[in-house]
């Protein structure tokens, strides 16, 4: 696939702008292998207590922002150059995400 010159998903930034004046300030950059089916997402924050990540998800026609489950997934291959040694590093993903695990 050859590099998209306006940025990953640079088109798909238009419904997110409030108010249709294409203010990026309250946007997010999708988080999944560029080039994914379905619909974009982005974690937004996380909430105190269990399953509460927030994440937003969007497609060109609507946004939605809402909870969504942990990935479940753990890599099975820690880095050992990482600060946190072997401990094991989650999917900071939602679960049944499209594409590779993010770690
Ligand atoms: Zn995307
Ligand atoms: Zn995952």
């Amino acid at each position: 696939m050859p590099p998209d010159p306006s940025g990953h998903h640079g088109e798909q930034w238009a419904p997110l702008a409030d108010g249709g004046r294409h203010e990026r300030k309250a946007v997010y950059g999708c988080e999944l292998q560029p080039g994914h089916p379905g619909a974009h997402a982005a974690h937004v924050r996380l909430l105190p207590g269990p399953d509460r990540f927030i994440w937003i998800r969007w497609d060109i026609r609507a946004r939605e922002l809402g909870t969504l489950p942990p990935c479940p997934a753990e890599r099975a291959d820690p880095d050992p150059r990482s600060p946190y040694g072997d401990e094991p590093a989650p999917c900071l993903l939602f679960e049944g995400h499209v594409g590779p695990h993010r770690y």
